[in-house]
């Protein structure tokens, strides 16, 4: 419902400025060291926005995200993750509760934005390494994915990004020096699904 994807969004604003330093030493490995620092910015304007006007539906509100994303993240991840919540906002438009046909619906459209913008692949150590197997996941046994799937299959390919060798994103610079650390963009994005799946189930 709306006010689930408000609950969400809160919990992941806090939840990213728990993990600050933590994405910020993930991205030191192999980037610039500011995912944690933009994530945390991002997201806190996003949950601010979305309380201060709140929205009237699922849609309306995904929109809202996306708008605070946009203006207050400049890295990468920031128009990335604008993506997907304009992609959910076109999906669930005039939406105040989203059922599972629609989320998997809401998932792919997101996914596909991804790549439209990023033009990564799977396996090329990037969020898409975590989107790809979720939407997987959500097409292939859609009747009976429990919410509980999509956590672990966002979790174990996040971590799964440890051995790639980057090849888009800034970590492509490093080649197979990228190897061995963990793709800090597949790490906040494993950590929205367990966001989004925590406020769901309630
Ligand atoms: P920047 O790299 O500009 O400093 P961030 O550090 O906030 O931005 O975000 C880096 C993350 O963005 C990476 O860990 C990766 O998951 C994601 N990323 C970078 N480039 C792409 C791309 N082309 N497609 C998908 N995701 C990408
Ligand atoms: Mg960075
Ligand atoms: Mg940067």
């Amino acid at each position: 419902t709306t006010e689930t994807f408000a609950t969400f969004i809160a919990n992941y604003a806090r939840r990213l400025a728990d993990l600050q330093e933590t994405l910020n030493t993930l991205d030191n490995n192999i980037g610039d060291g500011d995912h944690g620092t933009n994530m945390a910015r991002g997201f806190k304007a996003a949950a601010e926005q979305l309380a201060a006007k709140p929205a009237t539906d699922v849609g309306g509100a995904c929109n809202t995200v996306g708008m605070a994303l946009l203006g207050s993240v400049g890295g990468a991840s920031g128009p990335l993750y604008a993506t997907v919540f304009m992609r959910f906002a076109t999906a669930w438009k005039g939406m105040t509760s989203v059922d599972a046909t629609n989320f998997a619906a809401g998932i792919a459209a997101a996914l596909e934005g991804l790549q439209t913008r990023g033009k990564a692949d799977v396996g090329d150590k990037t969020m898409i390494d975590v989107w790809h197997p979720v939407n997987q996941t959500l097409q292939n046994v859609r009747e009976t994915t429990t919410l509980q799937a999509i956590v672990e299959t966002a979790d174990t390919a996040a971590l799964a990004t440890k051995q790639r060798i980057a090849k888009k994103g800034r970590a492509a610079y490093l080649g197979e020096r990228s190897a061995g650390h963990c793709d800090p963009g597949s790490i906040s994005s494993a950590v929205l699904f367990e966001e989004l799946v925590d406020a769901t189930i309630g």
